[in-house]
């Protein structure tokens, strides 16, 4: 049994349920341990709370070189950090090693900077009798829960801006993917990180998840993952009157217009779409083409799709792991029967490999082969529901105006793309898709620097970037009296 539970600075057991860590390319046990309780997580805000003072009174440059060795100690132990998420979500060790470890590691980087940077407005006297400045300051302890699909990176896009701007935090990573948030604890702990500062509880949403949220020492929740859920979260801290960040669900759209680059957006297409197994909040899900591309464009992808190879993680030659369990394979294959049954084609995939392109048996992970379909309707299900799997939907438009206003056409906002060779085109697109980011020819890429976060059912606030701290502090005014008279001018409202 591992302990899946980090507070105050020490790995410890839960007292609840025994969990199972399942390779789910496999289906073999990577590790158990017990589950946290609603007592285990009040434990870790405890501890939280009580290392908030101290912390909050370090100086940024101080937390900024905590993150700084961090991030060398990640460096050191990247390979840990590599297997561990492959092991865990059962993505293949190329995509853990290329993008979700250094991409974290970067993450690091970055708040280590910015960490000294906290912005505001400058002094002034504006009433003209008084100097008024601001204060950035955090908030006390924040609540986090991260979801299954990048375990290593969500938990460092909730941790690294609440503690570098001064909070504690306590971390729920998913039940199924724990490892590496577990990792990134003990990295920071050896950083010097004092106790008690970053505590992570592995636990059910249910249980775990919702005594945290509901703890009434929890000032900020900040969650990442469905939007039913989300909504869950939010009904839950009104009852404290919390602050909540919701990161939420995606439906992506991909608009090719009729001046595209034809093979670039083909590519970009299969990748932005089958990233991490389309287990993507960003990932293309809706291919809107402009007729005249429409039939080259959709041959273009069903060919590329079909060279993709399916297998273990472990194989260095695998482009696309299993689903994250039988569950979401079954619920992904369940979806695209009913488009299918509903009038739609699929032009690749649809179908559940038994084997990977080299023989290798897959029969025991949640395998699905990347499926483009065709024919369906724009009120479908697979239109307008997230998948959450690597499944793109292809429909054409003719004018402009149709197809911006497709695109727009679901409750969700968190990442579009437009491609276009056309200056104005790609102008008119980046103001008029409806999310947090756009892309002009490309779909994926994501930078430190840049901030993350969506609209409309997508959520609100933002990840990454200096403008994570606007949701991690608050501004407080301060005014200071420049007079030094008894009865001031304004008093005259009170005095006549
Ligand atoms: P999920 O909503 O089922 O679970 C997310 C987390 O919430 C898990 O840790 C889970 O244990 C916890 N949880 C479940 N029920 C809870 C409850 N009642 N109270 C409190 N916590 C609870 O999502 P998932 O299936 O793990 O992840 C996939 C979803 O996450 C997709 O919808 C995806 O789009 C979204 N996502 C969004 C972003 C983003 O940045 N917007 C990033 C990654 C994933």
């Amino acid at each position: 049994m591992e302990h899946l539970q980090h507070v105050d600075g020490t790995r410890r057991a839960g007292r609840g349920e025994v969990l199972e860590v399942l390779d789910p390319a496999t289906g073999a046990v990577v590790t158990t341990g017990t589950a946290a309780t609603a007592e285990d997580v009040a434990d870790a805000v405890t501890s939280a709370a009580a290392a908030f003072r101290g912390w909050a009174r370090t100086t940024p440059a101080a937390r900024g070189e905590v993150l700084a060795r961090a991030a060398v100690l990640m460096q050191e132990r990247a390979e840990e950090f590599v297997t561990a998420e492959s092991a865990q979500t059962g993505k293949p060790l190329r995509l853990a090693r290329e993008f979700d470890v250094p991409g974290s590691i970067d993450n690091v980087v970055f708040f280590a900077g910015a960490a000294r940077h906290l912005e505001g407005k400058a002094a002034a006297e504006y009433s003209g009798d008084h100097t008024s400045y601001v204060r950035r300051e955090p908030l006390g302890v924040v609540g986090s829960i991260a979801p299954w699909n990048y375990p290593l990176q969500m938990a460092a896009w909730k941790v690294l801006p609440a503690i570098a701007a001064g909070n504690t935090i306590v971390l729920k990573p998913a039940e199924n993917t724990p490892l590496t948030a577990l990792l990134l604890a003990e990295v920071f702990t050896a950083a010097g990180l004092p106790d008690g500062v970053f505590n992570v509880v592995t636990g059910t949403g249910p249980v775990a998840g919702e005594a945290l949220v509901g703890d009434p020492r929890v000032v900020m929740s900040s969650f990442t993952g469905s939007t039913a859920v989300g909504r869950r979260v939010m009904e839950i801290a009104a009852r404290t009157g919390s602050r909540v960040h919701l990161e939420l669900g995606g439906k992506a759209p991909f608009v090719v217009f009729d001046d595209a680059d034809l093979e670039a957006a083909a590519q970009g297409a299969v990748a932005g779409s089958l990233i991490n197994t389309g287990q993507d909040c960003t990932a293309a899900t809706r291919a809107y083409v402009q007729r005249p591309l429409f039939d080259a464009f959709v041959a273009r992808v069903a060919e590329l799709m079909d060279g993709v190879r399916v297998g273990l993680p472990t194989d260095s030659t695998t482009d696309l792991g299993p689903l994250i369990h039988h569950r979401q394979r079954d619920r992904v294959a369940a979806v695209v029967e009913r488009a299918v049954a509903a009038g739609a084609k699929a032009l690749a995939g649809g179908v559940v490999p038994a084997t990977a392109a080299d023989g290798t048996d897959l029969s025991a992970g949640a395998f699905y082969r990347p499926t483009l379909l065709v024919g369906a309707a724009q009120d479908s299900e697979v239109v307008q529901e997230e998948v959450f799997g690597p499944v793109l939907v292809a429909l054409p438009f003719d004018t402009d105006d149709e197809g911006i206003d497709l695109a727009n056409d679901t409750p969700y906002g968190l990442a579009a793309s437009a491609w276009t060779t056309n200056v104005y085109r790609s102008l008119r697109a980046s103001a008029e898709l409806q999310a947090g980011c756009v892309w002009i020819n490309d779909h994926v890429p994501i930078v430190s620097e840049m901030p993350h976060g969506g609209v409309k059912a997508s959520g609100f606030g933002k990840d990454m970037s200096a403008y994570s701290f606007e949701e991690y502090t608050t501004v407080k005014h301060v005014m200071l009296d420049r007079t030094g008279v008894a009865r001031k001018e304004w008093h005259r409202t009170v005095f006549s």
